[in-house]
């Protein structure tokens, strides 16, 4: 068959509605089949997961505001050494900043009490001993920075 056939053919289809309405729904289908093919294969970019948090590395004391979703999960590593990240807790009496090791609290078999206890003693001051200790928000922490390279 030539053009000129392919033609012919194409024009009798089109004459014919039955053949017309089944020649306009495979075409559909096959841009359909197409267009999900394409959305398949083309990877658009994930979303970034987690929010900002203040890290500290547990090795050198390294600092930086970053994307975290779970600190606890060991992908999360310094980026000046590569030590196991925590949260930063900051000492209200001496402003002694520390990483806050919340794996090391163990809920079982703890009364009310006890737990209370253990959660005092896990926020007291390595330096100071104060109970007066909270965790540093990026908001703070980025505040600081800027203040910090203003002043430089
Ligand atoms: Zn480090
Ligand atoms: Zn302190």
């Amino acid at each position: 068959m030539n053009y000129n056939q392919y033609l012919e053919v194409f024009k009798k289809t089109w004459h014919d509605r039955k053949k017309r309405s089944i020649m306009l729904l495979s075409i559909f289908t096959v841009i359909l089949t197409l267009t999900i093919i394409i959305r398949l294969f083309s990877s658009e970019p994930k979303p970034p997961e987690g929010t900002f948090k203040v890290a500290i590395c547990q090795v050198c004391e390294f600092k930086e505001c970053r994307r975290i979703k779970n600190i606890k999960n060991p992908k999360y590593k310094c980026s000046k050494c590569g030590g196991q990240l925590a949260k930063v807790w900051k000492c209200m009496e001496c402003e002694y900043e520390y990483p806050f090791l919340q794996s090391k609290i163990s809920k079982k078999g703890l009364t009310k009490p006890e737990l209370f206890r253990r959660l005092a003693q896990l926020r007291k001051c390595p330096k100071c001993g104060s109970v007066r200790t909270r965790a540093v928000s990026p908001r703070k922490y980025l505040d600081r920075q800027k203040k910090k390279t203003i002043a430089e």
